[in-house]
């Protein structure tokens, strides 16, 4: 069976630190270290995108969705 797990993906180098993407995952996944927001729960996240959407410089992408053969 084939299950990958993919989450999102932070550019620290686009990353500014502003803590939105902290203030409004809904899982409370996500955490600034340093000046970079990081996935530091990464099986809290429920891959709701609302940090990618919410970023105001595209330094969050979640390049797939994950689909679970259990889920199916
Ligand atoms: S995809 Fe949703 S749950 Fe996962 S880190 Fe982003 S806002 Fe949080
Ligand atoms: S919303 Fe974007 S710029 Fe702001 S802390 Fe999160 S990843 Fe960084």
């Amino acid at each position: 069976m084939d299950e990958e797990i993919w989450l999102p993906l932070i550019d620290t180098e686009l990353c500014t630190g502003c803590g939105d993407c902290i203030v409004t995952c809904p899982t409370n996944a996500l955490e600034l270290v340093g000046s970079t927001a990081v996935l530091i729960e990464p099986t809290a996240c429920n891959y709701c995108a609302v940090c990618e959407t919410i970023c105001p410089v595209d330094a969050i992408a979640l390049p797939y969705q994950i689909v679970l053969e259990s889920d199916l």
